[in-house]
């Protein structure tokens, strides 16, 4: 056999694996076994079918089919298919957006703070009719400027992404040209995730570091548990929660922000494993959106008799309050008559501390203690699970890695999660991973602080408050400093506009599994060479297929401490 890896790190997931074996049920990692071996050409960004004539495929050893029936060459299709993740992503972010205006402005919810509320609403507003984005006004100016002079500022959903998607549908755009589309619709993605996190915080306040319950441990025996599963609006979570606490009902959440203040849920599980909870028979009733949830839980809820809602009978619903409440009824009633069915709860959780965004995070001290040399940089880890991996296994050795070399790592969303299934979020793992100097930067920070600081849901936009915090405190670009991003387990293409904003920021960025890009020696080119001269900061694709976690580490050590255990400034770090 040659395809043999171990499914998952996490061992309270493993314990399922046997029984859905036994079951005859299909889980994730038996479909991608199934999919072997995968299609070379689409992996390696060589194929196309964006018209009918097609598909097409240029073949690499092949002297007939090089091109498209249109003449698309191997280094446009690869280009393309980067184009084509980036639009898919930014739309994600988009879709957001329009789904949490729209529903503060239903007016469900008091705003927090009713005149900043007001303030980001309008920014939304010019965000989707005209030109406008708070970008110019709050990003820092030698950024703006660059992207300016490079054409990639973002103008605006149709000057950007009408224009940046029409570039699949012909014409004679280059590799370079359309590489520049990627990151202007990339950008266009980051305004809107920023500005979420903006109108996030000032309707529902603030997020201030909270202690959370983790693992499958966190469903309950005795009472009905509700399911969060995937990205929905926050003001329908916020009514579920309360109609929830008002009927006992036991709400956690997977794929999904555990921190909605002034509520906060425990978390099931991560992405790669989304079937499982639904196999411990305690899910009586899951509510799911769209992004993050993948189709195969329909068919595991069903063997499991679980009921499934989705967010999308809010359309019909108009009311969130009232839905929330049906909601909530079906989920009461749903275990009422699942009581037949055994409850097999892996016992044991893990507790976390997350959401240490804005002034919890301490942008100054971070940065002085990188200057003293006592944290010899930052690793930002991004990214959910891709069944590729051994379920959050690089994740977790990554950050053992860089931790023992007094790295500070910070985490957002599913790679929090990922990370503190393992008690890296656990403020008593500091002197467990922790190198001295590090760990003594940490405590200073306050008792409560983790080995690695989560900084708040994928949804939050906090790693970009982050960026132009440090920007602004260290009066320097962030290409000047020690500090890279990366993706060990990068799945959805929300993750590839993000490492594309990360890169176009200054941040070197890692990303894993390689992009669908390999396939064009110029468009590998264009995410290093031409990156590092534009943004200062590459791509870093691999296109080993098995590479150790800890050579993955090794690179990453070398970016931020030289070959010679140097600093990006090229003096060694104390
Ligand atoms: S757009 Fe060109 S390369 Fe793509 S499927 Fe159509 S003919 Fe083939």
């Amino acid at each position: 056999m040659e395809f043999i890896q171990k499914k998952t790190a996490d061992p309270s997931i493993e314990h399922f694996l046997d029984k859905a074996a036994e079951s005859e049920i299909s889980l994730v990692w038996d479909r991608h076994e199934g999919q072997l071996p995968e299609c070379g050409f689409c992996e390696t960004g060589l194929s196309c079918r964006d018209c009918l004539q097609g598909p097409c495929i240029s073949h690499p050893f092949r002297d007939s089919n090089k091109a498209g029936i249109c003449g698309k060459e191997r280094d446009i299709l690869a280009v393309q298919s980067l184009l084509r993740l980036v639009l898919k992503g930014t739309m994600t972010y988009l879709d957001r957006i329009s789904d949490l205006a729209e529903g503060i402005e239903s007016k469900e919810i008091k705003p927090k703070n009713k005149t900043k509320t007001d303030q980001m609403l309008r920014e939304v507003q010019s965000l989707f009719q005209r030109d406008g984005t708070g970008l110019r006004k709050e990003f820092p100016r030698p950024l703006v400027r660059r992207w300016e002079e490079m054409g990639i500022f973002p103008e605006g959903i149709t000057r950007d992404l009408f224009k940046a998607s029409q570039k699949l549908e012909g014409g004679i755009t280059d590799v370079e040209e359309t590489l520049l589309w990627s990151f202007k619709a990339s950008l266009l993605g980051c305004s809107a995730h920023w500005l979420y996190g903006r109108l996030k915080r000032s309707a529902f306040g603030e997020p201030a570091p909270t202690k959370l319950e983790l693992n499958l441990g966190v469903l309950k025996k005795e009472s009905p548990n509700l399911l969060m599963c995937g990205y929905f609006s926050p003001v329908l979570k916020r009514k579920i929660a309360e109609a929830a606490e008002r009927h006992g009902v036991h709400v956690s959440v997977v794929c999904s922000d555990p921190l909605l203040p002034p509520f906060h849920f425990p978390v099931a599980t991560n992405y790669g494993s989304q079937e499982i909870p639904c196999m411990t028979g305690a899910v009586d009733l899951i509510v799911v959106g769209d992004q993050w949830v993948n189709p195969s839980l329909m068919r595991v809820a069903k063997e499991f008799e679980v009921s499934i809602l989705s967010t999308e009978g809010l359309v019909r619903e108009k009311d969130p309050g009232r839905f929330a409440r049906q909601i909530v009824e079906q989920t009461k009633k749903s275990f009422d008559f699942r009581r037949h069915i055994p409850r097999d709860i892996p016992e044991g959780t893990e507790v976390a501390m997350m959401g240490f965004s804005g002034d919890s995070v301490h942008a100054k001290k971070i940065l002085g203690a990188m200057q003293k040399g006592q944290i010899r940089g930052v690793v930002v880890f991004c990214g959910s699970n891709n069944v590729k991996f051994t379920q959050d296994q690089e994740m977790t050795l990554l950050a053992q890695e860089f931790l023992k070399n007094d790295i500070l790592c910070i985490a957002k969303g599913e790679a929090s999660v990922a990370l503190a299934k393992y008690g890296f979020l656990n403020p008593l793992s500091r002197g467990k991973y922790c190198g001295k100097d590090l760990s003594a930067v940490l405590s200073s920070l306050g008792e409560e602080t983790p080995s690695v600081l989560d900084v708040g849901g994928g949804e939050d936009g906090a790693v970009i408050d982050l960026f132009l915090e440090m920007i602004k405190i260290g009066k320097k670009d962030l290409k000047a400093s020690p500090i890279v991003a990366c993706y060990p387990e990068a799945n959805r293409s929300s993750e590839v506009t993000e490492a594309m904003w990360t890169v176009a920021m200054g941040v070197p960025t890692y990303f894993w599994p390689a992009l669908p890009v390999t396939g064009s020696p110029k468009a590998m080119e264009g995410l290093s060479k031409f990156c590092e001269e534009k943004f200062g900061a590459k791509l870093h694709i691999t296109t080993e297929k098995k590479m150790e976690a800890r050579a993955k580490a090794n690179l990453i050590l070398e970016t931020i401490m030289g070959k010679e255990g140097y600093g990006f400034s090229g003096k060694p770090w104390k």
